[in-house]
């Protein structure tokens, strides 16, 4: 039962991440590619989000992205395989091992630098779909990758956390505006503009909500008080002593018991001539201090 429970929760975590990711990226490779940023967007597929510098993806337009641009950057044509994966899923196969990768001009300029950030996303970043949550995030091969690749984000000032999921080196961000940031780099824009949306949107419903209880918690103690003064109006009743009231009072008790959910500026608006807050206030304090007293 306990091995379902976790299946279950991974199945879950998979399933939050897949569509909104898959979105994401298909909106990435939309985009069109400059000369100049292949070797970097190459880059960061293979090397950082790679393994091994080959590539493992269910997704078979990454795949395909990937071999066109070893082609035109190397002119050299890998073939595709395909494995079966534990669901029995086919698994998209690129072994881009021997290629002669130089790691000392990964980027020189800074769309290039966004391509390589871009490629490595596309290989092994996932993004949740901000109505549930807010993560993204990079699960790089190894330490000195996932170290490598943190400095280079931080020099497009990306802030991101780093954390450790065996066998995995993680790059993670939870805030909605370094995600839209990122998202925003890699020229996902519609990504972006949904981060910001819906952090936009819960801000505001949170605001509301805090008013309503604000206003509810004021309207609890209008109640409690209303209830307090038609006790008092009572038992002045009872003891004979409200015949003897002049008719302010008089006219102060009759529309707080009629109403005693009413705060009182609003008992005050009913009278006439109307009276202000204070004027109910002191009047309904007396009505309450004779029944004290009696
Ligand atoms: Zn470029």
């Amino acid at each position: 039962m306990v091995i379902f429970g976790i299946l279950n929760l991974i199945f879950k975590r998979i399933i939050i991440f897949m569509s909104f990711t898959s979105e994401v990226k298909t909106e990435m490779m939309e985009n069109k590619i400059k000369k100049c940023c292949r070797y970097a967007l190459l880059f960061g597929m293979i090397y950082y989000g790679g393994k091994n510098n080959s590539l493992r993806q269910k997704n078979l337009e990454i795949i395909t992205m990937a071999k066109k641009l070893i082609y035109s950057v190397f002119g050299i044509s890998i073939e595709i395989k395909e494995e079966k994966g534990i669901g029995g899923e086919t698994i998209y196969c690129l072994d881009a091992s021997h290629l002669p990768f130089d790691k000392s001009i990964e980027a020189t300029k800074s769309c290039c630098e966004a391509s390589l950030i871009k490629g490595a996303f596309l290989t092994c970043g996932m993004v949740s779909n901000p109505n549930r949550s807010y993560q993204l995030e990079f699960a790089l091969e190894n330490s000195i990758k996932a170290e490598a690749f943190k400095e280079i984000l931080l020099n497009n000032g990306i802030n991101i956390k780093q954390t450790q999921r065996p066998p995995q080196y993680v790059l993670y961000a939870k805030e909605a505006e370094s995600i839209s940031d990122m998202l925003t780099l890699m020229c996902a824009i519609k990504g972006s503009l949904c981060y910001i949306e819906t952090s936009v949107e819960k801000s505001v419903k949170n605001r509301i909500n805090r008013s309503l209880n604000c206003e509810n918690a004021n309207m609890d103690k209008s109640i409690e008080a209303g209830m307090k003064h038609r006790k008092a109006i009572r038992k002045l009743k009872e003891k004979g002593i409200f015949e003897t009231l002049d008719q302010s009072m008089k006219d102060i008790a009759a529309i707080r018991e009629q109403n005693p959910e009413m705060n009182l500026e609003q008992l005050g608006q009913l009278l006439k001539p109307p009276l202000s807050k204070s004027g109910v206030y002191h009047r309904l304090k007396k009505l309450f201090q004779l029944s004290e007293e009696s």
